[in-house]
């Protein structure tokens, strides 16, 4: 099969494909006709934002004919000389001299018609709207963050670690696990399976998708030193909200000998270079979100790429919400959780830059976190940023093992399950910290894009898992 330049390439270097002769693959986005037979076809092959302007001529009925089928949404090939465009918008066009249609999108029926449509609308047709600008873009800023990260971690020495999809172990509470299982609810089960159901089941044992990759890679990190895991990870959380999917990937760095200072220091240098990769790769993106979605999103991104971060302590987080003026939904007392609105007043309206919050109430965090010898505190960290407001969640791990066994007692977490996680401090245990950055809310904030539902492409959420 013929194999066209992308067309991001052709505008990466304009000159060097002056007068050349090209072929180009991709979809068209608009066609128009003029009068003296001339016709102007935008064509995208997915490479850039920016699509390619095909300038067709008329050469006769069967070539006429061809461009008559041709419609907006059709997949075709276009082979032709690259020239100068005397028209605005486009610097450099392409005259046709071959057109092959692949196949036509009847104008009639093709979802995507040249107008603004609606989020909600495009959800709904999830198969199209990659073609979309917002949803292509929001594609290839995701996927050159992904590469980014990877980058960013074998750069400083630390190891990729799988960490299982299916746990019997729910790091995080009861209630927001999804349960795998082949058993069939619509085939009761015989009476003497009936008194352990369990033992029909595949792994003889309760399941999970998991939450969190972290346990797991507390476990290499005790052997690898510095490792980090990035998979899916799965919440049923029974929450509509724009930052929440039931479905979403999770970057978890874990390092042996780091101390809460560390984390916080890697959280930071970590996010700062995942801004700093799309201001400079994705430049095309950057622009065409702040003018269309976020109008703060370039200082957004230039405050949090190039200043220095605030850092406080819950403590004085209550401190400042509580003594501030603004009206708030849900009640701030010390001992209380932050909530959405709390975060983005704190990092949005008081800072007007991403905020780390250090030392949360030992009461409201996991049992694993590593507590303060205040004793009321444990060594949390979260980092807020605006429009988003929670983007990383991190701790130091609790390594003494008569603290742990404490907090595991306190928070009714069973040794069973956990005997290995014990052993890990009872062999060679090492202080260690790590975080767990969600990735469609990292896409959120530096594409500005309100909903996560547009930050990831299938979204998964209480009611949909369509496609
Ligand atoms: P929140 O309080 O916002 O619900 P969390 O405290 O439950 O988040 P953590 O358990 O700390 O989140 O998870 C670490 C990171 O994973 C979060 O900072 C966030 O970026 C991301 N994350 C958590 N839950 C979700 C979700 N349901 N959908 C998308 N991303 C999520
Ligand atoms: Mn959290």
């Amino acid at each position: 099969m013929e194999k066209g330049i992308r067309i991001a390439d052709l505008f990466r270097d304009e000159q060097k494909w002056l007068g050349k002769t090209v072929l180009v693959q991709g979809w068209v986005k608009t066609k128009r006709d003029s009068k003296a037979g001339v016709g102007f076809i935008e064509l995208n092959d997915g490479s850039s934002l920016k699509g390619l302007q095909i300038i067709t001529e008329q050469q006769g009925r069967g070539y006429s004919e061809l461009l008559g089928k041709i419609t907006t949404g059709s997949a075709i090939l276009v082979e032709g000389i690259v020239s100068v465009s005397p028209g605005k918008g486009q610097s450099i066009e392409v005259r046709a001299e071959r057109i092959h249609l692949y196949g036509r999108a009847d104008p009639a029926a093709y979802p995507l018609q040249k107008k603004r449509h609606s989020f909600e609308y495009l959800r709904q047709i999830a198969h199209l709207r990659p073609r979309t600008n917002t949803i292509g873009a929001a594609a290839r800023v995701r996927s050159r963050l992904s590469f980014a990260i990877h980058q960013f971690f074998q750069d400083r020495g630390f190891h990729y670690v799988h960490t299982p999809i299916i746990t019997s172990s729910d790091c995080e509470g009861a209630g927001e696990i999804f349960r795998v299982t082949t058993l069939d609810p619509a085939q009761p089960l015989i009476s003497a399976e009936a008194e352990d159901p369990y033992k029909a089941d595949f792994f003889a044992k309760p399941a999970f998708l998991t939450v969190s990759g972290q346990l797991q890679a507390e476990i290499y990190a005790l052997a690898l030193g510095k490792v980090y895991t990035f998979g899916p990870t799965f919440r049923a959380e029974n929450s509509n909200t724009s930052r929440h999917l039931a479905e979403f990937w999770m970057v978890e760095p874990e390092m042996a000998f780091y101390d809460l200072e560390d984390d916080l220091n890697t959280a930071l240098e970590f996010i700062k270079y995942l801004i700093g990769v799309v201001l400079g790769e994705c430049p095309e993106e950057v622009e065409f979100f702040g003018r269309y979605i976020e109008p703060e999103l370039m200082k957004r991104l230039e405050n949090a790429a190039q200043s220095s971060f605030e850092v406080i302590t819950y403590t004085e987080a209550v401190d400042i919400l509580t003594r501030s003026k603004e009206r708030f939904v849900f009640p701030v007392e010390w001992g209380l959780d932050l909530q959405a609105e709390h975060e983005r007043y704190l990092t949005e309206k008081v800072f007007g830059r991403p905020v780390g919050i250090l030392n949360f109430p030992r009461a409201l965090k996991p049992f694993y976190m590593r507590v303060n010898d205040d004793e009321k505190t444990v060594a949390a960290m979260d980092i807020l940023v605006p429009g988003t407001g929670e983007i990383i969640g991190g701790s130091q791990r609790e390594e003494r093992l008569d603290v742990l066994l404490e907090q595991m007692r306190l928070k009714g977490i069973p040794t069973d399950d956990y005997h290995w996680y014990i052993e890990l401090r009872e062999f060679g245990s090492a202080p260690h910290s790590g975080f767990g950055l969600g990735l469609e809310r990292l896409v959120q904030f530096v594409t500005g894009i309100p909903n996560i539902r547009e930050a990831i492409p299938f979204p998964r959420t209480p009611g949909h898992a369509e496609f």
